[in-house]
């Protein structure tokens, strides 16, 4: 076994399951392992590398930054917290936003804000207030939004969750509107599930959840930390269906594939619950993250990444869509985002078509995802549809 797996697993809890890869670096869309060989990048650490490995103009902000200031903490301000706070909010349309770290904390951020919301503005008792999520859904592992999981796997041994938490259809507005209670705080969702296997809803359902949201008073919560940021094709996936919910969660590429930052957004009206005390974190929004962050959304829009994806992500799934395979139970995708369902496991496929220089991984057993960063080009788009069409067929 190759020494970096030998070392890593002697020390590693048994919580992953990752390939036997070791990847030693990385650049625009193409990474090295620690034999030489050269891949693209499907896998992207999960949608966190939308801007490339290694972009030079986040690369650069890191840097100037961390010569400059990195940490102050929330006790006292910086010179690049409110010039991020303004591009962030402008890009989203609201009238705030709170930094924190990772993916999960912004979920919990917002599980808190909607409870307290619901007890401040609509008068629920905040013991009572109710949380509607989607089943299949993923919004990370800490208590909270691992409450949020309809996965009993997920959640087995874990002893008393957070919340009250009811579970709808993903896609079925019948199932959402059944839930509904006069308790009922705020919905959540993913636009486009990621984790769950690549779930596009029907057509409507997205506006369909806000027109159910205006008239029931209640919090459209869209967890965008995976699609968001360009990665279906739209700055935000909610834009498929022109709806802008109420709070936004980003994080991953927000990052721009350096920093560990996520954001929750909304207005005033939402966020006022929120008062000295309430809620905080040590590292979010320190000047560093604000720097890698200000460069990350930059790179997005002068590079123009959410149009790049749309164009490349309809030739990859042309390209998949044009392999003819039994294998094949049905590929979808919205820009580079892209789900191969299989009727079988994927597992295997899966290494042969590393093997060949794709890296992808398998959701859920039998989809294999494929989310390239955005900055790739049409060669290396061709290069992937003649590689997994060589690896399905071969089966
Ligand atoms: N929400 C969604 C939709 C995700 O895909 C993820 C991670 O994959 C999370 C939340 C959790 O993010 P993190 O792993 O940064 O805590």
């Amino acid at each position: 076994m190759n020494q970096y797996i030998e070392l890593a697993e002697k020390y590693s809890p048994n919580n992953y399951s990752p390939l036997n890869i070791v990847l030693t670096e990385g650049k625009g869309a193409h990474v090295k392992d620690s034999e030489g060989n050269i891949y693209i990048d499907c896998v992207s650490g999960f949608s966190v590398l939308n801007q490339g490995h290694a972009h030079p103009k986040i690369i650069q902000a890191f840097l100037e930054q961390s010569q400059k200031i990195t940490m102050t903490s929330r006790a006292l301000y910086s010179d690049n917290l409110g010039v991020w706070e303004e591009k962030i909010c402008q890009l989203a349309h609201k009238d705030k936003v709170l930094p924190m770290n990772t993916g999960t904390e912004a979920v919990e951020t917002a599980i808190k804000i909607a409870t307290k919301w619901a007890q401040d503005v609509k008068g629920i008792d905040a013991f009572n207030a109710e949380i509607i999520a989607m089943e299949g859904n993923f919004h990370g592992r800490t208590i909270g939004s691992l409450s949020l999981s309809s996965n009993d796997q997920y959640k087995e041994g874990f002893g008393e969750l957070a919340g009250n938490i009811k579970y709808s259809e993903f896609g079925n507005i019948e199932s959402l509107k059944s839930n509904i209670t006069s308790n009922t705080a705020a919905i959540i969702l993913e636009p486009i599930q990621g984790e769950g296997g690549i779930n596009i809803p029907p057509q409507n359902f997205i506006k369909n959840v806000k027109a159910l949201c205006e008239e029931h008073n209640i919090l459209l919560i869209a967890d965008e930390i995976q699609v968001g940021l360009g990665r279906t094709g739209k700055l935000f996936a909610m834009e498929w269906e022109d709806i802008e919910p109420d709070v936004y969660l980003l994080g991953k590429a927000l990052g721009g594939g350096l920093y560990p930052i996520s954001a929750v957004i909304a207005n005033d009206d939402i966020m006022q619950v929120l008062t000295p005390g309430t809620h905080g974190s040590t590292f979010g929004g320190n000047p560093l993250a604000c720097a890698v962050s200000i460069a990350a959304l930059d790179v997005l829009i002068e590079e123009k990444l959410p149009e790049q994806s749309r164009i490349l992500g309809d030739k990859l799934l042309k390209g998949l869509k044009g392999i003819h395979s039994h294998i094949i139970k049905e590929v979808r995708g919205r820009g580079l985002f892209i789900g191969i369902e299989l009727n079988k496991e994927a597992q295997d496929i899966v290494s042969e078509i590393n093997a060949q220089g794709v890296l992808c991984k398998e959701t859920q057993g039998n989809i294999i995802r494929l989310a390239p960063p955005l900055v790739i080009d049409e060669e290396d788009i061709d290069k992937i549809i003649e590689v997994i069409k060589q690896g399905i067929e071969s089966h």
